[in-house]
């Protein structure tokens, strides 16, 4: 028998190779199998290149801006194949940092693909190859992979997912994007920072359908505004070849045919589990449709074994996988869970930056919640005029009397790094006062959250005064 292990983590993504040094902190003795190089996702192919990419173009877009500054640069351009070698050489960096902290940590990684077998003598067991390896506890980490659409013309050489998009020498001219999502609304912001024309065809009747109504209302605007062509309630139904080197999406828009063509369609509808060749037979756990079922600790239906991140459906972010893996060997190693795994911020890089926690108003009054909100409008705030950055706002939602922060939602520059103080506050039951009684220093972005939680008390002192 092969050495055993105290946990054995298949994939190496946020959430596998998280769980996989916290158990090693934590004394266990842990091995991660890991198919392609470590970092999953989120480092190879996800939020880490996309970042990169749109601070790139956000950059190139600013300098033609410059003027606004009185900076003038002349024959500002850019070369695609830079960016992507600097994308690249960012995804490296991180990527060799996270090896390192395996390696520092004694995990060992395994390369291969991992299959679960069904419990043997050794406790559970996983196949790597012709290599079977034990352990007491196996958590699967195996991550997600993008959704395809099941239309006419998918395979087709010009219509990729986000993994085919990153691999392209050149900006498309004209870029098709399917889906209005969060992965459709990031990559068409970097490539019409680039110049060039986007259109996104969304089938629900908003752009990032899951956020507050008013945050896809003025993202829609500002992305019309930098050239994005967007058609909602558009319902993709083909693709075909021109024979030109360019495709065209069939949509139904309207009860009508409609189409629009480009070099390249880019498919953002979602992202399926990875669970194919994940289980042998008689190993699979219990499943809630195509997710591994799990309870509150990761627990799945096999004794020791535990499933993490987008494997298990719910929301799918990194750093949610990073704390299922935590909670996971928390689990195992019969701790109390260190985390609210219960409150996810979620942020989206488009510029203005979206950044939400918690509940809406709507989703609070949904329950019954009696609910206070205050907002601040950035246009007031001086960082934002400064850095002409003051399209946004913020809002946050308290419940009413006792005024515990229920939730906010930000559109606004820096919101994703700003959102960090709302979740402190959620999972620390704090109220409107409580976070009142922090000083915010100035000229900051963040005076927008004092100004956004002194407006629930009608006290914003940089909002004309409400009507009494
Ligand atoms: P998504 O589910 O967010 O959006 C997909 C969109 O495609 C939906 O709005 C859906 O209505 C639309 N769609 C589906 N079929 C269609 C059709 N036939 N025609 C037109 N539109 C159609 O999925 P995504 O944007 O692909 O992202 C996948 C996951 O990755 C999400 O869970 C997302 O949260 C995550 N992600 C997060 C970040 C971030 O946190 N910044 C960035 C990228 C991705």
């Amino acid at each position: 028998m092969s050495e055993k292990y105290d946990l054995i983590v298949i994939g190496a993504g946020p959430g596998g190779y998280v769980a996989a040094i916290r158990g090693a902190q934590k004394g266990l003795k842990v091995a991660v199998v890991e198919a392609d190089r470590v970092g999953g996702t989120c480092l190879n192919r996800g939020c880490i290149p996309t970042k990169a990419m749109i601070h790139a173009s956000s950059l190139y877009r600013e300098m033609q801006e410059g003027d606004r500054f009185g900076v003038s640069a002349e024959r500002v351009s850019y070369d695609y194949g830079k960016i992507c070698t600097y994308k690249q050489e960012t995804v490296d960096t991180l990527v060799g940092g996270v090896q390192q902290l395996l390696k520092g940590n004694q995990v060992t990684v395994i390369n291969g693909r991992g299959m679960l077998l069904p419990p043997a003598d050794g406790g559970n067991a996983v196949r790597v190859g012709d290599d079977v390896y034990y352990a007491d506890n196996v958590i699967l980490a195996a991550g997600s992979k993008p959704a395809t659409l099941p239309v006419e013309g998918i395979d087709l050489p010009h219509v990729v997912n986000s993994d085919g998009l990153f691999e392209l020498d050149h900006a498309p001219k004209r870029l098709v994007i399917i889906g209005g999502g969060v992965i459709g609304v990031e990559f068409a912001t970097v490539f019409a920072n680039l110049g060039c024309t986007v259109t996104i065809l969304e089938a629900l009747p908003k752009i990032l359908d899951n956020f507050d109504k008013e945050i896809s209302q003025n993202l829609k605007m500002v992305l019309k505004k930098r050239g994005v062509d967007i058609h909602t309630s558009a319902m993709v139904r083909r693709f075909a070849e021109n024979g030109d080197g360019t495709v065209t999406a069939f949509y139904e828009e309207k009860e009508k045919e409609q189409t629009v063509s480009g070099d390249y369609i880019l498919v953002a509808t979602g992202r399926r589990p990875v669970t194919e060749a994940l289980f042998a037979e008689g190993a699979q756990p219990e499943m809630n449709g195509r997710y591994v079922k799990v309870d509150g600790d990761f627990r799945t239906s096999i004794p020791g074994v535990y499933a993490i991140g987008d494997l298990i459906g719910g929301i799918q972010l990194a750093h949610a996988a990073s704390a299922h893996g935590i909670r996971a060997v928390e689990a195992i190693c019969g701790s109390a869970g260190s985390q609210n795994i219960a409150i996810v911020p979620a942020g989206v890089y488009t510029d203005p930056e979206i950044a939400i926690v918690g509940m809406t108003e709507t989703q609070a009054k949904d329950q019954g919640i009696d609910v206070i909100t205050g907002k601040f409008i950035m246009s007031a705030n001086g960082k934002s005029l400064i850095t002409k950055e003051e399209r946004g706002f913020i809002k946050v939602v308290a419940e009413a009397g006792s005024e515990k922060i229920l939730g906010a939602q930000m559109m606004c520059a820096r919101a994703t790094d700003m959102i960090g103080e709302f979740t402190t506050a959620i999972v620390n039951d704090l109220t409107i006062s409580d976070m009142l009684k922090s000083i915010m220093s100035h000229p900051t972005y963040s005076e927008g959250i004092g100004e956004a939680l002194e407006d629930a008390h009608g006290m914003s002192l940089h909002t004309a005064p409400r009507k009494r």
